[in-house]
């Protein structure tokens, strides 16, 4: 679409990124995508190709890509007033924290809002181990929960751990997944039951841990689930030892798990837990993300506190619409039904592939392992060359997993049955491309 010898747009981009931001910010495919707008469960790039979008940005779009009703509530919020902080009263943020607050299932709830997961997991941080007087954590193998100074010390994912120099103490737990270990061969109740001995043994170890974080389905981690039970089973072990839970929920809140609101109720043995954090989608876009506690933890921390944008008018109107537009469409249910026969097609179709181990998932949060057809080993060669496919053929999908190596698929909880089918049918021709890519190479 260019003249010639112009550079395309996108590519002029890509090296103005390369030159001015950090070598770390990773960028996703060969030719790194720039998108310019989107609407329902698709998105636009700057050299005028349509996706069909099973990333949601990421799970930043929890509904849909420019949802009319978000957009009103943030234009009509922004004429109004452009001042933020907390320093005065906000009736937008009290009316989503009462919202948030009934709906998380935390008994005598307050919330603080931030602006990103990480600022969430942070103060979640700061609050249990103020709370218990404590700098020992308990985090899982294999997580992720943010890129700051606490966040990345509590990551148990190596490669997006840059630095050990964590001001937190950290004790790393088995069971967000099963692996490739001594674990793996083991039934689910087993499997719990080793998770929670090592858990017992840790605690016989150490004294005065202040909390576990874990997410209840691991995004980064690629999309893994323990059995169902496991941190209820992990609850009855923190309660002797006066441990806090908190809940990660950034990746799997506000329905997209289709059976549960929160990933922390299909592990609802004992009951909430005690902090639970968002982020990501609950704002549409807008950023948005918080902490849930008990009143006794929240209010643990004596000092003065401000934020100047956590909870600021415009992304708390966004995320009010975009609650409201979940709750009335009944999103959660979408998830369930739409991401089920999902999941289906694509295990029927990775039956048929070497390069395919496992496909895994609830609701719209689907992950697809692959592996090295001869050697059975995990290929992240195989997820970039799935990616590169999926994209050609118009349709964008996230990877993760420790080894890189797994396949990450979360549209936008609005998806619908045709749009999934055609998904499901531009990736098994990705993945058939992949694997003849991996035997050629
Ligand atoms: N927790 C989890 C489970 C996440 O997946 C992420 C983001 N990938 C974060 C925390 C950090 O969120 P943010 O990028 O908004 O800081």
């Amino acid at each position: 679409r260019d003249g010639a010898g112009a550079p395309a747009p996108a590519a002029d981009l890509r090296s103005r990124h390369r030159a001015v931001l950090p070598d770390w910010l990773t960028l996703l495919y060969e030719r790194p995508i720039e998108l310019t707008h989107g609407e329902g469960r698709h998105v636009w790039d700057a050299d005028g190709n349509r996706y069909l979008d099973f990333f949601g940005g990421i799970l930043t779009t929890m509904t849909a890509h420019a949802l009319p009703e978000v957009t009103k509530a943030v234009a009509d919020q922004a004429g109004r007033i452009l001042h933020t902080s907390t320093l005065y009263l906000s009736r937008p943020m009290v009316e989503l924290a009462e919202r948030i607050a009934a709906l998380s299932g935390i008994p005598d709830a307050r919330v603080f809002f931030t602006t990103s997961g990480t600022e969430a997991n942070d103060t979640a941080l700061l609050l249990a181990t103020a709370y218990r007087g404590s700098n020992q954590i308990l985090a899982m193998r294999n997580s992720y929960h943010g890129r700051s100074f606490s966040t990345v010390g509590i990551t148990g994912n190596a490669s997006w751990s840059p630095t050990g120099l964590s001001p937190l103490q950290t004790l790393y737990v088995h069971g967000g997944v099963r692996g490739r270990g001594p674990y793996a061969g083991l039934s689910d109740a087993a499997y719990i039951d080793a998770c929670v001995a090592d858990l017992e043994d840790m605690l016989g170890q150490t004294a005065g841990v202040a909390a576990l974080i874990a997410e209840p389905v691991q995004g980064v981690g690629g999309f893994t689930s323990p059995p169902d039970g496991l941190y209820a089973a992990f609850r009855e072990v923190l309660d002797r030892h006066g441990i806090l839970w908190i809940s990660d929920e950034v990746q799997t809140g506000w329905g997209r798990t289709g059976d549960h609101f929160w990933g922390w109720q299909a592990h609802a043995g004992n009951g909430p837990p005690d902090l639970l954090t968002f982020a990501k989608g609950i704002g549409n876009g807008m950023s948005v993300g918080g902490v849930v506690a008990r009143a006794e933890v929240m209010n643990c921390l004596g000092a003065n506190s401000v934020s100047t944008f956590g909870g600021s008018p415009v992304t708390m109107a966004a995320a009010l619409a975009n609650l409201d537009h979940l709750l009335a469409h009944d999103l959660q249910g979408n998830a369930r039904r739409v991401g089920g026969p999902l999941v289906k097609r694509l295990r029927a179709a990775g039956a048929e592939l070497g390069i395919v181990r496992e496909v895994r998932g609830r609701g719209l949060m689907i992950g697809v392992e692959l592996v090295a057809p001869d050697t059975g080993q995990p290929s992240p060669r195989a997820a970039n060359l799935v990616l590169e496919a999926a994209r050609e053929r118009g349709l964008l999908i996230g990877k993760g997993g420790l080894a890189g190596a797994a396949l990450r698929i979360a549209p936008p909880l609005s998806l619908t049955a045709e749009e999934a089918a055609q998904g499901a049918e531009i990736l098994t021709e990705s993945l058939r491309a992949a694997e003849r890519g991996l035997s050629s190479a």
